[in-house]
């Protein structure tokens, strides 16, 4: 995956090009590049391995004058991060130059095709491929640039968001999609590409989402034409987006990953604004009340997700077993799509993605309604491809995600999946009245438990600095804490790159006890719920092998705190929104030893924020 930018109009490309990599610098950042028709006519690419700022550096004594250009930020996919494979790549004659988000499966056979007709490549990537066809149509058809576009696509076979420009013609960009994210944004006589909004709504809130196999023809001076590979003209709707500029900036906090923890409380009330009534006790899924029969109907739910969502996934099959009596089943999206699973009609997908980009995620959602099951969205980016595909969802409503690390979508999508458990419970009868109240009230008091956890950072960022010798670390959790101790154990593992694992606190006698030793730190989460005597006979059986525990206890424990080497009080709530504020401790302990570890919490290494490749 990668980040797309680009500019037509009457400003300075460059500024407007650098300032778009860095808001979609999340997306990847092993290397970055900009081509730009300059003042004299040149077609300019400028690209070198590293970030958007070693970019701007390299183009310092660089010509960079000129209204047209794209610019695209890499997380390779093929061939090594370099200066050479980054993108834009030129074509042989460098007339045209590309950027491109995704990847081209066929990209080998058409490679030997154009070699062995004489076409010179440079670089190891597949997009190259495509530039390299686009001029080999040109020359040889002597056709104009939409055409050698519209013929060059057909022939590939593949993931792209791609933006194509033209030394010939400094008044055009051609951009194009199939299954990689593409937005146009409409100004006063100028147009903006990103992939994604947040480039553009600094500019313009006038947007069009690109569909698949959509060829946008973006001319100076004139209406953005959208056509399909047959050059049938199509009419594409122009949307407001809603994004205020706050939401994508730091805000004062060293990292956004910082910003995001400490949004949550805030997340979560505009998560649940309009759908939970406490008076009237009540929670409204639009979904449900338009899809109530298809919804009521399902003999078994399947959740399909990657990563954190996947952990977000396992927490709403207990909510959805419990409250709704419904059998659910959790896949990773990525063995799903390939597995042929069983799946009719009667079934209900549950799709859960942050940027409802995610590659493994849309095509299972496309194997499940291909197969005639009923397929639901849980996303957070608007307008993505995920709730464009489904037959209905819910939107998480957390605002943009930039720090890798996943945290407020993660509690966003737990919360949707409590709101849809308890509308749908409701519905058929599966939950009783005292319950229903219980859960709804009790969850309208998260968001002020969060801000009481959120107090915890001082004390959270000392208590991190015992633990940066650490190689290794357990989680253990029961129940609903068992999906919390996974994503405690991912959220180390990918910003700190400790090793770290999630277990169920009962299997560990199964395997994991054998790691224990005085150099292995354990973080257990052991609330006072039900479960509570078996977490403490847990933590005994690690303090009798001399592990280092870190509890999360409920406020006023008096005897894990006793045998714990340290303990993090969390508020009393109830078992199924324990996820919600368990989360949050083990979120800072992450953040706060990659920090002292010296890492780059936002931009970990060999990580992108969205998965839009396989
Ligand atoms: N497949 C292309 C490459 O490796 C693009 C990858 C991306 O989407 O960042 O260069």
């Amino acid at each position: 995956m990668c980040g797309i930018v680009g500019y037509i109009g009457k400003r300075q490309v460059f500024p407007i090009l650098i300032k778009g990599l860095k808001r979609l610098e999340y997306r990847g950042y092993d290397s970055a590049g900009v081509a730009m028709i300059n003042d004299n006519g040149d077609l300019s690419v400028y690209k070198t391995k590293g970030k958007v700022a070693d970019l701007e550096r390299f183009c310092e004594d660089k010509d960079i004058s000129g209204t047209v250009g794209i610019a695209h930020t890499r997380w390779a996919t093929h061939g090594e991060p370099s200066s050479v494979n980054a993108h834009p790549h030129y074509s042989e004659s460098k007339n045209i130059a590309i950027i491109h988000n995704g990847i081209i499966e066929n990209y080998a056979d058409l490679k030997k095709k154009l070699v062995a007709d004489g076409v010179k490549f440079r670089s190891d990537t597949d997009t190259e491929v495509i530039v390299q066809l686009i001029e080999y149509i040109q020359t040889r058809k002597n056709v104009d640039l939409l055409t050698a576009v519209r013929f060059a696509l057909t022939q590939l076979i593949g993931a792209y968001a791609i933006a194509v420009l033209d030394k010939r013609d400094k008044d055009q960009i051609i951009a194009a999609r199939k299954q990689s994210p593409l937005v146009i944004g409409i100004g006063e006589d100028e147009f903006f590409l990103g992939s994604d909004a947040t480039p553009i709504i600094e500019y313009t809130d006038k947007v069009v989402y690109l569909d698949d196999d959509n060829i946008a023809v973006i001319r100076r001076g004139e209406d953005l034409k959208v056509v399909n590979t047959l050059n049938d003209t199509l009419n594409p709707e122009i949307c407001t987006v809603d994004l205020d500029l706050g939401q994508i900036e730091k805000g004062g906090f060293p990292h956004f990953m910082l910003k995001e923890i400490f949004e949550q409380p805030e997340c979560l009330e505009n998560c649940m604004r309009g759908r939970i009534n406490v008076e009237a006790n009540n929670v409204t899924l639009s979904a449900v009340i338009d899809y109530r029969r298809q919804l009521l109907a399902a003999k078994r739910v399947i959740i399909v997700a990657c990563g954190t969502s996947w952990h977000a996934g396992l927490i709403g099959k207990q909510l959805i077993e419990s409250l709704c009596r419904i059998p659910v089943e959790v896949e990773y999206a990525s063995e799903f799509r390939y597995r042929n699973p069983v799946i009719d009609s009667s079934d209900v997908v549950i799709a859960i993605s942050q940027s409802g980009e995610t590659a493994d995620t849309l095509a299972a959602v496309n194997l499940a309604k291909d197969n005639g099951a009923f397929v639901y969205g849980v996303c957070n980016a608007i307008g993505s491809s995920i709730p464009r595909d489904t037959d209905t969802g819910s939107y998480i409503h957390v605002g943009p995600e930039i720090g890798v690390a996943s945290t407020k979508a993660f509690t966003g999508q737990v919360t949707v999946l409590l709101m849809l458990a308890l509308a749908l419970g409701k519905e058929k009868g599966t939950i009783t009245n005292e319950q229903y109240s219980k859960i709804v009230s009790e969850l309208c008091t998260v968001p002020e438990k969060m801000k009481s956890l959120l107090k915890l950072n001082d004390r959270i960022s000392e208590l991190s600095k015992t633990f940066t010798y650490a190689s290794n670390f357990l989680y253990l959790g029961r129940g609903y804490n068992y999906p919390v101790a996974l994503e405690g154990a991912l959220k180390l593992k990918e910003i700190s790159y400790i090793h770290a694992e999630g277990y169920p606190a009962a299997e560990m006698k199964h395997g994991p006890i054998a790691l224990i030793d005085s150099d292995m730190p354990v973080v257990v989460i052991a609330p006072h719920d039900e479960m509570y005597q078996k977490v403490l006979s847990n933590i005994q059986e690690i303090k009798a092998r001399k592990g280092k525990v870190i509890a999360l206890v409920s406020k006023g424990d008096d005897t894990i705190s006793k045998i714990a080497d340290e303990v993090i009080e969390i508020p009393q709530t109830l078992e199924c929104l324990e996820p919600l504020v368990a989360s949050i401790p083990l979120q800072l302990l992450a953040y706060h030893i990659a920090v002292c570890k010296g890492k780059n919490v936002d931009q970990p290494r060999n990580l992108a924020k969205s998965v839009t490749v396989e």
